[in-house]
């Protein structure tokens, strides 16, 4: 079985209905939720369904448009309404679509969001077969202007995560600063924030020995600065990159588009904590690598072409993902 842990509705989520909602809710419009038929969700997925059967991908582990949730924006009873009509859609696809999808959510974070409310989503979510949530580790749209996200003010959000043993996953959004264009920038720099942070924090998987973080993207710049991170922590007596890898509190997908960067990834983080992701078909539809004539997000090609044994590969595409999301496996058939 090949599941990729990574992936996003972005086609479902740009249904102008969906759009529409958005930004007259923005406005300060009271509209009542958009009807979208469940042709057009069935539709909004075609593509992405016909991808993962031309790579051999099984199932996909799917979430709301990243971009899209820019939480930072509208209130916090806008964004608690926005984050439900995310989720509910998404369940909604993964449903008529049996067997191919198991659901991710949002979360209505607001920089002024008590997080015994974003916790209660939690809850919720799970109760309806979420198996893992993201969660942005900046919430202010790229102004980086809250705490820290692993302090105390987030302890509700963790404690429900642990409780119903689903991982949170590291995602940024949308950017306001024009310097730092979400995809290229935004969602690196919260990679790279979000396993700083974890290195960072003193408490926080002593408080919570069971808790885990999927960083997505490779793990920002993991690959190619674990020797500066294992430098500062020994420097300022962070706990090591290596220890909350090895501890299980911290995995990362391989959601990296080349073959020497994925290479770098393999030698980087042990292989009990990658996950295949490839976020297709979101993040870069459609355009061609050069090296290899074939989509940039068709990641299979790298890890398949890697010099990894069939049995590691087995755990990358499969085995770790299963671990990590123990509740993944109500929406996974027997493949
Ligand atoms: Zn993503």
């Amino acid at each position: 079985m090949i599941i990729d842990s990574h992936q996003h509705f972005v086609r479902l989520a740009k249904h102008p209905e969906v759009e529409g909602f958005r930004a007259a809710q923005l406005a300060g419009k009271n509209l009542d939720l958009p009807k979208i038929s469940d042709a057009d969700v069935t539709k909004s997925l075609e593509q992405v369904v016909s991808l993962m059967v031309s790579r051999n991908i099984d199932v996909a582990f799917a979430s709301p448009r990243a971009k899209a949730m820019a939480t930072h924006e509208g209130t916090v009873e806008q964004n608690a309404i926005w984050a439900d009509l995310n989720n509910s859609l998404i369940l909604r696809a993964c449903k008529l679509i049996p067997g191919r999808f198991a659901p991710v959510g949002m979360l209505g974070q607001h920089p002024s969001c008590p997080s015994d409310q974003v916790a209660k989503q939690i809850e919720r979510w799970a109760g309806e077969g979420f198996v893992a949530f993201n969660f942005d580790p900046d919430g202010t749209g790229g102004r980086w202007q809250n705490q820290p996200f692993t302090g105390k003010h987030n302890y509700p959000v963790f404690e429900a995560a642990q409780a119903l043993d689903v991982p949170l996953v590291l995602h940024g959004s949308e950017s306001i600063n024009k310097n730092f264009p979400h995809t290229a920038v935004q969602y690196l720099v919260a990679d790279i924030t979000g396993f700083v942070q974890l290195m960072m924090a003193k408490d926080l998987f002593k408080d919570f020995p069971r808790l885990r973080f999927l960083i997505p993207h490779g793990g920002g710049a993991l690959p190619c600065q674990t020797g500066r991170w294992r430098a500062i922590a020994k420097y300022n007596n962070w706990t090591s990159p290596d220890e909350i890898l090895g501890n299980g509190n911290v995995f990362v997908d391989t959601c990296i588009y080349n073959d020497l960067n994925m290479q770098m990834l393999f030698d980087a983080v042990p292989l009990d904590n990658i996950l295949f992701g490839s976020e297709c078909d979101g993040a870069f539809p459609g355009v061609v690598n050069d090296e290899t004539h074939d989509h940039y997000d068709n990641t299979r090609r790298y890890v398949d072409d890697s010099k990894l044994s069939a049995a590691d590969k087995d755990r990358i595409y499969a085995a770790n993902a299963r671990r990590v999301y123990p509740r993944a496996s109500r929406w996974l058939s027997s493949k």
